[in-house]
């Protein structure tokens, strides 16, 4: 029997994402109009939307900025005592920021970064979504009405960061949040980790980390938003299409994931893919998959090849290097 420590199952799964524009018009247009999500609340510079099978009222937060880029990352605990021990073990390695009350519709969560600098946030507390009358769904089970809007998400997915050091980020996300490694690409006999794909739930990654060579930090690479079925991403690429969207890559599928993708760049500049296929993982003792330089290929199991942009891409946009003594400037979302 392998030597295994005792999994750490603090954390359920991805809460929200927040998404840095410099254009929030026209991002809620994109999201509202196209993407078919639903404004529930807004305030100040910033608008809370849902997948209209989120549970929670709100799981993406629009926010007007200078740059694109991700704001706050947000994480739900299994309960208040997960909660708890979450936040002491981050305190612990100097990445904490503090407790906060809460964004729209929580209760209190534990700030920090991740050592890319990424800003996350772990809550329990969570109000459950009430639909007014005119977005009560007919099915009892369905926290909203199946609105048939543009894309029609469903719901969140996953997100994809961009990471100087994947290895540092990787670990941190197994060690202090408790994720599962789900898959891996190791290039150089599995001495240089270009990527890494991990979940705390059954959905096969909640975000990835994959190498940053731009010198920038916290930055984006994708946010990835569910639909059921790979006919509906076919569906999408077409509603992009016909209302301007420029389309980077897909729809095609990823070896890695088995993931069916559409990314485009929405009007603020960042990355969104809608996304189905894929698959679930049960196994408490998963081995991650790896893949080298020769099976991995460019990631693209059949379709297209990957464009260079989305190599390089992501948000804030770093078109050169900066000097190491440079910090590309990064958004509080605090
Ligand atoms: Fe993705």
């Amino acid at each position: 029997m392998p030597n295994r420590t005792e999994p750490i199952q603090d954390i359920a799964h991805l809460g929200s994402v927040e998404l840095l524009t410099p254009k929030p018009d026209r991002s809620r247009w994109y999201f509202e109009n196209v993407l078919g999500m639903e404004a529930v609340y807004s305030r100040a510079e910033s608008v809370y939307l849902r997948g209209y099978g989120d549970y929670a009222t709100a799981t993406v937060k629009l926010t007007a900025a200078r740059q694109a880029g991700v704001g706050a990352i947000a994480w739900r605990t299994v309960s208040t005592e997960a909660l708890a021990r979450r936040a002491d073990a981050i305190k612990r390695t100097g990445l904490g920021l503090g407790w906060s009350d809460g964004d729209f519709g929580r209760g209190p969560s534990y700030r920090f970064r991740d050592p890319d600098g990424h800003p996350m946030e772990i809550y329990y507390e969570e109000q459950r979504y009430r639909a007014p009358d005119h977005l009560r769904s007919t099915l009892k089970n369905l926290p909203q009405k199946y609105t048939g809007r543009g894309v029609n998400v469903r719901r969140i997915d996953h997100l994809a960061l961009f990471a100087k050091d994947v290895a540092a980020n990787r670990e941190f996300a197994q060690q202090l949040l408790g994720f599962q490694l789900r898959e891996q690409v190791l290039f150089d006999n599995g001495r240089t980790e270009l990527g890494s794909w991990l979940s705390p739930s059954p959905v096969h990654h909640q975000v990835a980390y994959v190498k940053d060579t731009s010198g920038g930090s916290g930055r984006l690479h994708h946010f990835s938003l569910w639909v059921d079925s790979r006919e509906e991403v076919l569906r999408a690429a077409d509603l992009l299409a016909e209302n301007g969207i420029f389309i980077e890559a897909g729809p095609s599928k990823h070896n890695n994931s088995q993931g069916f993708y559409l990314y485009s760049y929405e009007p603020g500049g960042n990355r969104i893919e809608v996304y189905s296929g894929s698959y679930l993982v049960f196994a408490p003792d998963w081995e991650p998959v790896t893949w080298n330089e020769e099976e991995r290929g460019t990631g693209v199991y059949w379709g297209g090849a990957l464009p260079e942009s989305f190599i390089n891409y992501g948000t804030p946009d770093v078109p050169t290097p900066l000097p190491v003594t440079e910090k590309t400037p990064v958004f509080d979302p605090y």
